[in-house]
């Protein structure tokens, strides 16, 4: 992914603070996008209006979206209210008819993200427009199938291009509908560092009333903009009517973030964190030291069990250093579970560290045969 232009481009209006994309899940009716876009301008800034148009449903015989006769109601909603329109596309023929509506900007959904021979067809569809083009996660927690989406549009020769952060299903049940799994998006920004990348907190909470802590959480880890589904009466919404938000409520959630900019030209700050970071930069030293000394009495112990002829994973004594390590997380002000984590993988390496010393042992015994 090359040359990628920044938000900015494609969306003039978009210089400081997040992009705001605002608008129904679906659009209903004339009146009801129209009324939608009017609320949205009147009470608080937006620079894309959005509206589903063919609507991607868990079963049969729910709510499908109203289909092609309502890209023209979007865009005149855009039209009358001055803003900028988008809309989900999952094969060539939604990419073509929107187009053709003059829709502005195109994004493709969760399930079509899932499916590389969609996203290629979409693709292709794009070659040679010069369409913006948003990419929601797959479904699943699978970053490389993002990335390949991703991949695949700007294949296509789109640079105005942004990815959309949305959740991940899962059977664990949490609060949020899909959970955020925030270490994906963050690991995709540090791939591509100019791929601007926007949060859904409508679908990641999937209850209205958890979508101000998303929002604030994808803006305090930097992420570039919010999509927020936005109805003039969400209760009576025909889809995801628990999410949806009135335009008063969006205006509020949104005055109420604190926004945070990525750099600062503070002489102060830049002072203080540099003191900090080298502090850091030492610890990590520190740390490595540690595991390195670490590993080295892992092998002393893996000579040892080789001498012995015992086993290289001894479960009970896991189970101690893992159960003792998390009381003394707790103890140290640290979460215990991140502990759990750290422990399983460096207790991981270390048996791997003997398994591979034993491995050796046989075939230095295979070769003196
Ligand atoms: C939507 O934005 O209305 C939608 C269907 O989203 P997703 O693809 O994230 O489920
Ligand atoms: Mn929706």
């Amino acid at each position: 992914m090359k040359s990628l232009l920044p938000l900015s481009h494609w969306l003039p209006g978009v210089n400081q603070g997040p992009m705001i994309i605002a608008g129904p899940c679906s659009a209903e009716s004339e009146q009801q996008v129209l009324k939608a876009a009017q609320q949205l301008k009147q009470l608080t800034p937006i620079h894309l209006l959005r509206a589903g148009i063919w609507k991607p449903r868990t079963r049969p015989n729910s709510f499908e979206g109203m289909g092609e006769k309502a890209l023209p109601w979007l865009k005149q909603a855009g039209e009358a209210t001055g803003l900028k329109t988008a809309t989900e596309v999952a094969n060539a023929r939604h990419v073509e008819a929107a187009l053709k509506h003059g829709i502005d900007v195109l994004w493709i959904g969760a399930r079509t993200t899932a499916n590389p021979f969609s996203v290629q067809e979409i693709a292709d569809a794009l070659q040679g427009t010069d369409t913006p083009v948003m990419v929601k996660n797959p479904v699943n927690a699978d970053l490389a199938l993002w990335i390949g989406a991703l991949e695949r549009v700007a294949n296509a020769g789109i640079r105005q291009l942004a990815a959309i952060h949305r959740g991940f299903s899962s059977f664990e049940k949490t609060a949020y509908r899909n959970l955020p799994m925030w270490k994906i998006p963050m690991e995709l920004k540090r791939e591509f560092p100019d791929l601007p990348v926007i949060c859904d907190p409508s679908h990641i909470a999937g209850d209205r009333t958890l979508i101000y802590r998303v929002a604030q959480k994808a803006m305090d880890l930097g992420l570039e903009g919010l999509m927020i589904e936005t109805h003039p009466t969400p209760d009576q919404a025909m889809s995801d009517a628990e999410q949806q938000v009135t335009p008063l409520q969006l205006s509020r959630i949104l005055s109420e973030l604190d926004l945070r900019s990525p750099q600062t030209e503070s002489q102060g700050f830049a002072q203080e964190l540099q003191g900090l970071r080298s502090q850091i930069d030492r610890l990590d030293r520190d740390l490595m030291e540690t595991l390195s000394e670490r590993m080295r009495v892992v092998g002393q112990i893996g000579a040892c069990k080789i001498r012995h002829n015992v086993t290289a994973l001894q479960v009970k004594r896991m189970d101690e250093i893992i159960q003792r390590q998390m009381q003394m997380a707790d103890q140290l002000g640290l979460r215990p579970e991140y502990v759990e984590e750290i422990y399983h993988t460096i207790h991981e390496e270390s048996v791997k560290r003997q398994t591979d010393m034993m491995r050796e042992v046989h075939q230095a015994a295979d070769e003196a045969c």
